[in-house]
């Protein structure tokens, strides 16, 4: 199939047929209250479509369902090997389906479309095939007990499952929490967020193709405040996994306690400090990593490199490297395969980072890149990567997840600084720090209060290790063998002997 041009994507996404509807119990169905939302492309902000509107009685009816089959062990009680041939079949029909799903992402939340399709929904079907085919290489554990007992640990799938995901790598996202949630043998209700709510309503389908049974993955789309909120207050959910703002993350948590108690595991917000040390291995390599951490995804990363953190000697050198690496990471029509930055994923957060923008410069700080609106003429939602010098950590643009290709560059003296710097912040999801240094390599990243550290490189991995917070940047983890931790109860069986 030879590689789609600019031409072949706008033909195809002036064909594309949308499906808004919710999806329970194996059927796509209208909201109980028959709501609807309009979905706005920040492409061109044209409508893409009606969404169906779900709130507190639609989770009932999508939590009664995933009960229902929970209970009947149709999916729950399957031989691990044969859930783990279907988690793979679920796995290959994203792939089968890359280039209309990788269209609904970018037309639905703006990010290119060679993201979409190379890296958005291969890193989604890896998710789920990787967390599959773990699945019957778990054991459980026998313990060690008194000669005249039996101790047998195990794991049991928690039960009903809801999952509350942002709008960023919306299919990604969602993945990260099905792969391991449906292995173990939960049923979900996947509440995509409102601003992005396509492509899960799309894969509920493939994963009844797929052999999931009717009931076990539900897609509830909506808004946070109805039927999120439903779902987090509902006394028959086992589980909430978020990944999404502090704020909310927080407010999950007084839910849970307002109502059963329910686990709830929050991956939360950042402001992710990347030093740069003087005797950085290779600054080119570290510019053009600089800029890509903060301009990729229009920068609505969690882990974006938002606050760079440049040793004095070197700043005047560097940051021009930074600047210049930056132009290659120029908004345009995300329907392009050469475009890098797409648009932002609405107006609402178009604004939220013009006004980062305009603090930047009344608090202070010097804009050496960027720091306009771009495309208007479009209707799409195009802000220029920027940069900001001469920032300090007080300042709101250092301290505030911006969630927008808005860098903040502080400068520091000391490896002791740096660090200090570096964890002056309620977050601790990432961090990069640059250095020939081995030592200080090493000291560094274990001062640093952050789930992932990276050294000579910025963001990257896999599914092979866990991903997740410190701090307000929550707790638990996504992928890795550590991720089953979230969708399984552990059991403790004593047998007299
Ligand atoms: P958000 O918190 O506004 O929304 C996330 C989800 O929560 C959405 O589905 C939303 O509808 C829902 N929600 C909102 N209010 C709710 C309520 N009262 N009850 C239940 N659900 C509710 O976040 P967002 O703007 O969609 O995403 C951006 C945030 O996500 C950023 O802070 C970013 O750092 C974070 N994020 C974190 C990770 C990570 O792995 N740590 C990954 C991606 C994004």
């Amino acid at each position: 199939m030879p590689n789609l041009t600019f031409a072949d994507w706008q033909a195809r996404a002036q064909d594309l047929k949308i499906e808004g509807r919710a999806f329970i119990n194996g059927q796509y169905t209208d909201a109980v209250a028959g709501a609807t939302f309009e979905c706005v492309s920040p492409v061109d902000g044209r409508l893409l479509g009606l969404v169906a509107s779900c709130d507190e009685a639609d989770a009932n009816l999508a939590v009664a369902n995933a009960r229902q089959v929970f209970e009947s062990g149709a999916w729950s009680r399957l031989a691990p090997a044969k859930r783990k041939a279907t988690m793979i079949r679920f796995a290959s029909l994203l792939k089968a389906n890359a280039e209309e799903l990788a269209l609904l992402e970018t037309l639905d939340m703006g990010k290119p479309i060679s993201d979409s399709l190379h890296i958005d929904v291969p890193g989604a079907a890896g998710a789920l095939s990787w967390s599959g085919e773990a699945i019957d290489k778990i054991y459980d554990e026998v313990a060690a007990t008194p000669h005249d007992q039996l101790g047998l640990v195990t794991r049991e799938p928690v039960g009903v499952v809801g999952a509350i995901v942002p709008w960023n790598f919306p299919l990604m996202m969602a993945c990260w929490k099905l792969g391991p949630a449906l292995s173990t043998g939960n049923s979900v209700v996947l509440k995509p967020s409102e601003k992005s709510p396509l492509t899960a309503i799309r894969i509920a389908q493939l994963a009844i193709e797929a052999g999931i049974p009717a009931g076990v993955l539900n897609v509830l789309p909506g808004y946070g405040h109805t039927v999120g909120k439903a779902l987090a207050l509902h006394m028959d959910v086992d589980t909430v996994v978020f990944t999404g703002s502090t704020r909310i993350a927080k407010q999950l948590m007084v839910y849970a306690g307002e109502s059963n108690m329910k686990r709830v595991w929050l991956e939360a917000g950042g402001k992710s400090p990347n030093i740069v040390f003087a005797d950085a291995p290779d600054l080119q390599a570290a510019a053009e990593s600089a800029a890509s951490a903060i301009a990729f995804n229009q920068g609505e990363v969690c882990t974006a490199g938002s606050r760079l953190l440049v040793e004095r000697s070197i700043k005047e050198r560097f940051l021009p490297l930074v600047v210049e690496a930056l132009k290659a990471w120029k908004p345009g029509n995300p329907l392009d395969p050469a475009t890098t930055v797409g648009a932002l994923v609405d107006t609402q957060q178009l604004n939220t980072v013009l006004g980062y923008i305009e603090a930047g410069h009344s608090e202070g700080a010097s804009l050496v890149a960027g720091g306009k609106r771009i495309l208007e003429e479009t209707g799409g939602t195009y802000v220029e990567p920027t940069i900001f010098d001469g920032v300090s950590n007080a300042m709101r643009i250092a301290k505030e997840e911006i969630f927008g290709p808005v860098l903040s560059v502080i400068t520091f003296d000391t490896a002791e600084e740096a660090v200090a710097i570096a964890n002056d912040t309620p977050y601790g999801l990432a961090a990069g720090v640059w250095t020939s240094d081995i030592s200080k390599a090493h000291n560094t990243a274990r001062a640093l209060r952050a789930g992932s550290v990276w050294v000579n490189q910025y963001d990257g991995g896999d599914m092979t290790a866990p991903f997740g917070g410190f701090k307000q940047s929550g707790n638990g983890r996504d992928k890795s063998l550590h991720a089953f931790d979230k969708y399984t109860e552990l059991k403790a069986t004593w047998i007299k002997l």
